[in-house]
């Protein structure tokens, strides 16, 4: 480090005053003369602060002006704090300058908001899918370019997690996904990806599952058709054909749910299918359930029992509903070993509005209970063929569920049994029947 240079100054300063004090009094004037030096050194002084300051403002790009003294020392020190900090910027403009190309050559789009959720920068792909402009649209509201309902309801939904697709709104058939990321300041970056090509070959994809599920019916009920008047043969049959005919009518009972399921999957999926929107007697539905459910679950002397408290009301698709409840009930019956107990309940608590399917069965490993609503997963295949499941069950459940914004929440111990829950949104829950009732009273 270089040492403090005023001490030095400061002596130069004491010499001339002393030498201008003993030439004073040498001519017999020695506070005059010192006061003469001390003007001469005070106008040279502001002149040359004069000098400095012309530079400071004029001249930043120019070397600094040739000064002496003590001054100049300062002003080496801020011309070398200069270049440093022009250095710097001219580095950060160039990483800029490069973030930015490699920005506008993403085949994604990105644009980030400020704090106030306006426009504040944008790379060629977000511009070229949202049509925005530069400069016009800098400081705009990013809602009020993106009208979409569900992508405004995503925007201020903070605990959303997953990201949403929407239609273009300035190409219906372009299809976008859309995803925010918040950081900082309240500030937004939103990732904007083409999907149209992805949607398309999900489309194609259902399409052919609903065709050939649909094509296969026919041909299948011709041939249950057949299986079954054999069947008023069998005792005429030999043993061995009789037992490949029973088997027959087995299989054709499997293709026919498989398909059947199969079908019902893919028009759950199908985004483009409204669903029904009406409200639902839930506490009648479950009693029309648990009844089917005694129906099937008589053999294996298992008791179906329903809560007798007031159910909520729902609002959805009926028969979505009925088939996600009817897929649990039944599951619940062939993975309940013989004089088992399943019980039906619906609750209401602050956080849930749950339907839930309790049962003491053979329960469930851990380690499955994550996948089990993929299609065709099954803890034991032979079992689940066995008892005639598809593997398509549970993916039903999850789609209408879907459909209905809830959710399913499965809770089950190997040996002890299985606890299915539907957990509904408040928004779909009307007023249980009891309440209802009870403020007609008022
Ligand atoms: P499946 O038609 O095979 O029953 P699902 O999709 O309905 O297909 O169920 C997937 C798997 O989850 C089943 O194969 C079974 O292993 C397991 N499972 C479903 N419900 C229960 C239950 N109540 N108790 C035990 N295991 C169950």
């Amino acid at each position: 480090m270089t040492p403090l240079q005023w001490p030095r100054y400061l002596r130069h300063l004491c010499i001339i005053l002393l030498l201008s004090l003993t030439l004073g009094a040498l001519i017999g004037y020695p506070l005059e003369v010192v006061c003469i030096v001390l003007a001469i050194l005070a106008i040279y002084h502001v002149l040359q602060l004069a000098r400095f300051e012309q530079w400071l403002r004029d001249e930043k790009e120019q070397p600094p002006p040739d000064l002496h003294g003590y001054l100049n020392v300062l002003l080496d020190k801020v011309y070398y704090f200069q270049r440093r900090e022009r250095k710097a910027q001219a580095t950060l403009r160039n990483l800029l300058k490069r973030a930015q190309k490699s920005a506008n050559a993403l085949s994604d789009g990105y644009l980030t908001l400020d704090r106030n959720d306006h426009l504040e920068w944008w790379n060629v792909a977000a511009g070229q899918m949202l049509g925005l402009q530069h400069p016009t649209d800098v400081g705009q509201p990013l809602v009020q370019l993106l009208r979409d309902p569900d992508f405004i309801r995503y925007f201020h939904d903070e605990e959303a997690k997953k990201p949403i697709r929407i239609r273009n709104p300035i190409n219906d058939r372009m299809h976008l996904e859309l995803e925010l990321t918040r950081y900082g300041n309240s500030e937004k970056l939103l990732h904007i990806q083409d999907i149209t090509q992805l949607i398309h070959l999900e489309q194609v994809r259902t399409d052919f599952i609903a065709n050939v599920s649909h094509e296969l019916r026919t041909p299948l009920t011709v041939l249950k058709g057949y299986v079954e008047i054999l069947e008023n043969f069998a005792d005429a049959l030999p043993p061995a054909m009789s037992k490949g005919l029973r088997t027959m009518e087995d299989q054709v009972h499997r293709m026919q749910n498989l398909i059947e399921d199969l079908f019902t999957l893919t028009r759950l999926e199908d985004a483009s299918a409204k669903a029904q929107e009406v409200e639902i007697d839930l506490g009648k539905l479950l009693k029309e359930i648990a009844e089917e459910a005694r129906v099937i679950a008589r053999d294996k002397g298992i008791r179906v029992t329903v809560a007798e408290k007031a159910c909520f009301n729902l609002l959805g698709d009926p028969k979505q509903i009925r088939s996600a409840l009817m897929n649990l009930v039944s599951n619940a019956v062939n993975y309940t070993n013989a004089n088992g107990h399943i019980q039906i309940t619906c609750e209401q608590s602050q956080d849930d509005n749950a339907v839930t399917i309790r049962d003491n069965g053979i329960g469930i490993d851990a380690a499955h209970i994550g996948r089990l609503t993929e299609r065709f997963y099954r803890v034991d295949p032979s079992r689940s063929t066995a008892t005639g499941g598809t593997g398509l069950g549970l993916a039903i459940v999850k789609h209408v569920l879907l459909r209905h914004n809830a959710r399913l929440k499965i809770t089950s111990k190997l040996g002890e049994g299985s606890q299915f829950s539907c957990l509904f949104p408040a928004a779909r829950v009307i007023a249980a029947p009891q309440e209802a009732a009870d403020l007609s009273k008022l």
